[in-house]
């Protein structure tokens, strides 16, 4: 593609197409070519304010829309999407890198997303009592609550708009998402969409760019509410931000995900799940695999077997067939997940798979091969951070014990996962690891859409979490009413 086809992606407010005020741009890649496939408008406060201003006018109207007849709207966008699966999945590995194969998973974690919201009708029943004292009732009501700002991060440009704009129009409320601004294709796409299911204008708005538009949204006084999902100091600083400002705010955060391996696990199982959720999507997941926790006297077999399947593990451009592992959204995020594996030998972990060396890592694209540790400590940087690419450190524990000690030491606490068929160690990992999202031999124990995607400590900051019943109660507030009609 020569640099004259690329277009600038354009703004989505009340229904149009709308050129940015601001003429500063970003270039998008595809990550797996080095190639520039279009440019994106780093938006001004000027756009943000346009966007909400026409969110806060459409809100008017919207919210009296009854409640089955928005739900409406989404059955025929659920239908949509279904039919567009396979070219909505082809732009996020365009954009984002992952494979095909994980794209058409992500395009169904979407959809399933709007399914869920398209039982309103049921999810925003109230409650009612209708004897609280003689001769008098109460019953609760539910209203959406104005406009939201969703702020989404660049590893699933699908999914995590899914997890917002579904729940918060169909409650009622109207919506400003800002993508981000590396992966922003998709969401042009989504509007397109809901555009052809009838949705009305204003109700969903796309503001393309950066900190500025983030910052429009947290301080302008029409949005109510922001659902912001990203790294750890985005989140931290857009919760303290929006609160500040008096909005309710959900920010879900980064993770460094740990997995435990008991002595009686089944290390086939064990292993197959391991690598697919520390290499899938080339480790770019919030719930990706990042530590294991491996009983010593069955580590060495574990790690053998670990080895042999990422070593198995076709590398390349997630649009060709069989590929499982793409490349890393950046050439900066390659150099700095390169940075990490020297960091890794210069703290004295043992790189027993080094991704430097696969063929595919000294290719154009961002790709990095899987890369392991072993003998990895609390002390290590690399135990610490959150890296966000295809690096699995392995730590050696003498029991469960010491497997959940360590594990609970982290700032981070999204996702956690146990491997063995010993239901006591599962019931003692359940009541005392530290994570929101558990799993028992499965490697990405990601919520469906009706649970709430539920992280702890730094790898969430609020009260309601994104998706199910929490999503609900997220976008809503209610009214109690008190009768006596005697
Ligand atoms: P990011 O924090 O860089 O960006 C997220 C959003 O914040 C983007 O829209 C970006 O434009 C905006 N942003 C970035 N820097 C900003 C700043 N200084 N001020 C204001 N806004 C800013 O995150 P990313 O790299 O796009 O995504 C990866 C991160 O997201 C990882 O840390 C991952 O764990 C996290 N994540 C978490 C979950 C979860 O459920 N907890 C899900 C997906 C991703």
């Amino acid at each position: 593609m020569t640099q004259t086809k690329v277009k600038t992606l354009k703004n989505y407010i009340g229904g149009e197409w709308i050129e940015a005020k601001s003429d500063k741009t970003e270039e998008v890649y595809n990550p797996a070519t080095g190639e520039v496939i279009a440019h994106v408008p780093i938006s001004s406060e000027e756009d943000v304010n346009n966007g909400v201003q026409v969110a806060a006018e459409a809100f008017q109207e919207w919210k009296e829309v009854p409640v089955p007849k928005r739900a409406r709207i989404l059955f025929k966008f659920q239908q949509i999407l279904v039919d567009r699966w396979d070219e909505l999945a082809e732009i996020i590995t365009i954009e984002n890198g992952k494979s095909f194969k994980e794209a058409q998973g992500e395009v169904q974690r979407g959809i399933e997303n709007v399914e869920f919201a398209a039982g309103a009708p049921s999810l925003m029943m109230g409650d009612n009592l209708p004897s609280i004292s003689t001769g008098l009732e109460s019953g609760t009501y539910r209203y959406p609550i104005g406009v939201i700002g969703g702020i989404t991060p660049f590893n699933f440009p699908m999914m995590v708009p899914a997890w917002m704009f579904p729940m918060a129009i169909v409650t009622g409320n109207t919506f400003v998402l800002k993508p981000s601004e590396r992966t922003p294709l998709l969401a042009n796409r989504l509007a397109e969409l809901l555009e052809e299911a009838g949705l009305p204008k204003g109700v969903f708005n796309i503001v393309h760019g950066a900190h500025d538009v983030v910052n429009g949204l947290l301080d302008h006084r029409d949005v109510a509410a922001i659902s912001f999902v990203g790294s750890q100091p985005v989140a931290e600083y857009v919760y303290k931000r929006g609160t500040d400002n008096l909005k309710r705010v959900q920010a879900l955060s980064g993770a460094k995900n740990h997995s435990i391996v008991l002595r009686d696990a089944d290390l086939d199982n064990a292993t197959t799940q391991i690598v697919s959720a520390a290499f899938g999507s080339a480790g770019e997941r919030c719930m990706a695999a990042s530590v294991v926790a491996v009983e010593d006297d069955i580590a060495d077999e574990f790690i053998d077997l670990l080895k042999q399947k990422a070593n198995e593990l076709k590398i390349g451009n997630g649009l060709d067939e069989d590929v499982f592992l793409g490349p890393v959204i950046r050439d900066n995020h390659k150099e700095w997940t390169l940075s990490y594996i020297e960091t890794g030998e210069g703290e004295g972990a043992k790189l027993v798979r080094d991704g430097r060396n696969d063929e595919a890592a000294k290719r154009e694209g961002y790709f990095v091969g899987p890369t392991i540790f072993d003998q990895v400590t609390t002390e290590m940087k690399i135990w610490q951070d959150e890296i966000f690419a295809p690096i699995l450190s392995i730590v050696r524990v003498k029991d469960l014990n010491s497997a959940i000690a360590v594990t609970n030491k982290s700032r981070f606490a999204n996702g956690a996962c146990i491997f063995t068929n010993d239901g006591g160690a599962v019931r003692q990992f359940r009541e005392t690891i530290d994570a929101g999202m558990l799993g028992v031999n499965i490697g990405v124990p990601a919520p469906m859409a009706f649970f709430p995607f539920s992280g702890w400590k730094d790898s969430f900051y609020g009260d309601l979490h994104a998706n199910g019943k929490d999503g609900l109660a997220f976008y809503t507030r209610q009214k109690v009413i008190t009768t006596r009609w005697v």
